[in-house]
């Protein structure tokens, strides 16, 4: 027998700082959201280990105790969270139909999509064995830079994103290495330039990572190798950032919703969370390739659920009504 569909007015999936937002915007709201956490529950921060930049927490907070606050307080106004995978979704009609785990059919009034975006790391077994550990790998530099002011940091990439990390890496850090894979820049000219003229950041054309070095707890190098001349060599650093693109996680959505060429879902209008599809809002790092930060993912968490309350009090759709089920 087939599972009953399921309808709920307001259906948020991904579990970061943006979905917690969402849920407790939309909860407070009397949306009685419901929430699907996703393969990592809690997203992105809870591969961070310090988080010392989201205002309210003077003495910081780790990433995975931040993400377990916020799903209390979502969870103190009723929203409805859930473990779960949301494997496939049809915005093509009126009520937007999501499933879950591939089973399960949700009718939703309104969609709040909160996936984030994973950042490319190399896959390196040293690099993911530190990177587990807390203990010297990073993909932020604005979240985790702090850590390393006065010390030497190697950060691997070629882009703007990379470009624009190690900028901001050499007014904390001694010593910036940047490892570049090619004998260019990905990156825009202006930006390229930025780093050329930077007195502390150093440039390794054609070079690339083959072990991040350390005592089996925190980074104490780096083994490189030219791959033209394939002379190896190590770079002392206690910091090892990898800037070489995020991937969003939009791809369940691409036949439904406008996304750019790399998959980030456009803003249909901007300023707003709407996307091309009444009725289905975006927040957070799915829409976001600029600026990336927990803070601004719950930013747009809030603004995603008072968009779809008003969408939802323009439709007319009751708040008396809680989550129901139909065959
Ligand atoms: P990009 O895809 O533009 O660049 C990724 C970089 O990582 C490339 O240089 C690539 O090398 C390198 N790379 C990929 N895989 C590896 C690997 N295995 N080993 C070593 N190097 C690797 O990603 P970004 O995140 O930099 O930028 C994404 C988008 O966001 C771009 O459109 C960018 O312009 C935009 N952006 C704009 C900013 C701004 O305007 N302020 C700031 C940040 C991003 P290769 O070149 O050899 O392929």
């Amino acid at each position: 027998m087939s599972e009953k569909i399921e309808r709920v007015k307001c259906l948020i999936i991904g579990s970061g700082p943006a979905g917690y937002t969402a849920a407790i915007y939309a909860a407070r709201a009397n949306m009685n959201p419901v929430l699907y956490q996703g393969m990592q529950p809690g997203g992105q921060l809870t591969t961070t280990n310090e988080v010392e930049n989201f205002p309210g927490y003077p003495d910081g907070v780790t990433g995975p105790e931040m993400m377990m606050q916020l799903q209390k307080q979502a969870e103190r106004f009723e929203a409805d969270i859930r473990d779960g995978w949301v494997t496939k979704v049809d915005f093509s009609g009126d009520l937007h139909k999501v499933w879950v785990n591939d089973t399960k059919e949700i009718h939703c009034d309104t969609v709040i999509i909160s996936t984030g975006a994973s950042a490319k790391y190399l896959g390196l077994e040293s690099e993911q064995k530190y990177l587990s550990l807390g203990g010297g790998v990073s993909a932020c530099a604005v979240c985790d830079g702090f850590f390393y002011r006065n010390q030497e940091v190697v950060i691997v990439g070629a882009g703007d994103s990379a470009c624009e990390e190690a900028h901001y890496l050499s007014h904390l850090c001694s010593k910036v290495t940047m490892l570049v894979r090619r004998d260019e820049f990905r990156a825009s000219k202006i930006m390229a330039e930025r780093v050329m003229k930077t007195e502390n950041i150093e440039i390794l054309f054609n070079t690339e990572t083959e072990e991040v070095l350390g005592d089996g707890q925190v980074v104490s190098g780096v083994r490189v190798f030219n791959n033209k001349t394939n002379e190896k060599f190590e770079i002392p650093a206690t910091g090892f950032f990898v800037a070489i693109g995020h991937k969003p996680n939009t791809d369940i959505f691409k036949d439904y919703l406008d996304l750019d060429e790399t998959g980030y879902i456009i803003n249909a209008v901007p300023g707003t969370s709407k996307t091309n599809v009444e009725g289905v809002f975006v927040s957070g790092d799915a829409a976001d390739n600029v600026y990336r930060q927990a803070i601004t993912a719950a930013g747009t968490g809030c603004m995603a659920a008072l968009d779809a309350e008003r969408y939802l009090a323009g439709k007319d759709v009751s708040f008396e009504v809680s989550t129901s089920s139909y065959n």
